[in-house]
């Protein structure tokens, strides 16, 4: 079971779940088949609500779907408050709640892919934090060795890790490998990265940090006629932006309108990935002031020049 608009990977089971047909489209006949919920689209809400008071209540259509299926469902795989790649789409953590509290009481295991949000990037150590929840498995990558070696772990609880432990002559292990797996460099960069965070104080310097660029970015771009929404936590920051505020009316797709304005940004140094039309900011925690400033200041001119 997965979200509409998730991103998990592109090997054949993450694919599978992930929800950008733009990943996945050509691998379709070969897909596993998964049970799909309809997820939060909280700038344009279905039921109208706003994302700071609501009462999740578009996760009845995810509470449908287990009343249907939670027999044949093995886990409920999400991206805790941030749907990255699907564009930056932020969830408020009652969502993530509800999710942990439906998979309690129809057993179906919760597997929390934070490869985009742990380590600091919203703030706090995991994303699940900010909902007070626990998964049953959590995937952890990207930040894990500060982007500086491939390295990935799947953390579980006790109670997983046993049903795969039992004496040698039992025969019974997890056996699901890979040529590098545990590769002793790539843990000797994550284990400095770890520790690094803790001598630092990484997370307390990047909530400053956080604190900061959203109040930059808001002070520079809230006003902007093309700009529908800005969303950020953390160290995420993203700018959506529309042909037509009040109706959040979104631009063509043919006028590329988020690359053009990386085109742009790029010829002034400033790297930008945008999301189609959302434009993001997911600096380096360690981002300085200087830093921040010169890229909203050079992503703002771009937006001002692209659209006039
Ligand atoms: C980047 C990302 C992945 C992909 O991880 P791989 O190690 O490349 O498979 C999966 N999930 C999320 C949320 C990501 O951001």
């Amino acid at each position: 079971m997965a979200l509409s608009d998730a991103y998990h990977g592109e090997t054949i089971g993450a694919l599978s779940i992930g929800g950008v047909d733009l990943y996945s489209q050509i691998y379709k006949p070969i897909l596993l088949d998964i049970v799909r919920v309809s997820g939060p689209d909280c700038y344009r809400c279905r039921y109208g609500q706003k994302r700071d008071n609501c009462d999740a209540e578009c996760f009845k259509e995810a509470e449908k779907c287990f009343k249907l299926y939670a027999d044949e469902i093995c886990a409920f795989v999400v991206e805790p408050l941030v749907q990255c790649a699907g564009g930056m789409r932020i969830y408020p953590p009652k969502y993530l709640k509800k999710i942990r509290q439906a998979c309690s009481r129809y057993n179906v295991h919760l597997i929390a892919d934070e490869i985009a949000t742990g380590f600091g990037r919203t703030g706090k150590m995991f994303a699940c934090e900010h909902a007070g929840i626990s998964p049953d498995i959590i995937c952890l990558s990207k930040g894990l060795t500060g982007g500086y070696l491939p390295m990935a772990l799947a953390v579980t609880t006790q109670e997983i890790y046993d049903a795969f432990y039992a004496d040698y002559n039992e025969g019974k292990a997890f056996m699901h490998s890979h040529t590098y797996s545990g590769n002793p460099l790539a843990c000797s960069a994550a284990n400095e990265v770890l520790s690094v965070m803790q001598e630092e104080q990484i997370l307390e310097k990047a909530t400053e940090n956080a604190g900061y660029f959203t109040q930059l970015i808001s002070e520079s771009l809230k006003n902007h006629k093309n700009v529908g929404e800005i969303r950020s936590i953390g160290l995420i920051n993203a700018v959506e932006l529309v042909e037509e505020r009040e109706t959040k009316l979104a631009f063509d797709p043919k006028l590329r309108i988020g690359y053009h304005v990386y085109k742009r940004a790029l010829s002034k140094g400033v790297l930008l990935r945008p999301l189609g039309d959302v434009l993001y900011f997911n600096p380096p925690l360690t981002i300085t002031r200087e830093e921040m400033d010169s890229v909203v200041k050079i992503s703002t001119e771009c937006i001002r020049d692209i659209i006039i």
